[in-house]
């Protein structure tokens, strides 16, 4: 399944009833997760504190860092998580009252953005979700995570890391993805692809996110091909049907 970019490209909320975002939780990933409302704490940083007192200081200009809670709603999980980040504040409604717009730096757990396939190597699954953690506050390192995977699904695959001719001499992870190639060139082709993704940072934030967003479907459907047997299941499940209907 595809990350839901629409829901995972807005990354800020204001705390009013209906605009915290229907954040799933990462353990059960049943139910959603509740602000606990108590728990919103912030604080102006320090420029505020400093400037607040000027004659040109205007409330919009108003920002600080906050934490919380959040509650998962399943009773049988009741997981809860910790969220911190920081604010800046902005004209909303019809009357443009000044609302503090919370942008989260950290969840932890980290939120579970897509879902991770069963069959998926667990250290495959640790990068991911070691992306998933600094999403919010560095798609950089984020990214580098996914590329992270990628040598280690080579290293899955038994592709060697040093030449054969000098056990001292590493092959980089192109030539290793090279290596796979001659094997499967559409699945090889994909982690090139990720691996390209995760190498260079683009400068704006926009960019960034859809790179990231562009790295994870990649794995996930590698993922789902190569260590679910996604094609063949299927593949196998027609079969099998059709030749039950005595075709
Ligand atoms: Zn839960």
């Amino acid at each position: 399944m595809p990350i839901d970019r629409e829901f995972w490209s807005r990354t800020s909320f204001y705390n009013t009833k209906f605009d915290v975002p229907e954040w799933q939780c990462p353990t059960c990933a049943k139910s959603m997760l509740r602000l606990v409302r108590e728990s919103l704490h912030d604080l102006d940083d320090a420029s505020s504190v400093r400037n607040s007192n000027s004659e040109s200081w205007d409330p919009g200009q108003d920002t600080g860092v906050f934490s919380c809670l959040f509650k998962c709603q399943n009773n049988s999980c009741k997981e809860t998580v910790s969220v911190c980040g920081e604010f800046d504040t902005d004209r909303v409604g019809e009357y443009g009252d000044y609302e503090k717009r919370y942008y989260p730096k950290m969840f932890f757990p980290a939120m579970l953005m897509m879902p991770i396939p069963k069959k998926c190597p667990e250290n495959v699954a640790d990068e991911i979700r070691a992306a998933f953690l600094l999403y919010w506050c560095d798609i950089s390192g984020a990214l580098n995570h996914l590329r992270k995977s990628v040598e280690l699904i080579m290293g899955r695959m038994k592709i060697p890391k040093m030449t054969a001719a000098s056990k001292s001499k590493p092959i980089t992870l192109h030539q290793r993805i090279d290596i796979f190639r001659k094997s499967d060139k559409d699945l090889a082709d994909r982690l090139e692809a990720i691996k390209w993704l995760g190498n260079f940072g683009s400068h704006s934030a926009k960019a960034k996110q859809k790179q990231f967003f562009d790295a994870c479907d990649l794995l996930e459907d590698f993922v789902q091909t190569h260590f679910e047997k996604r094609g063949k299941r299927i593949v196998a499940l027609t079969a099998s049907t059709i030749k039950k209907k005595g075709r």
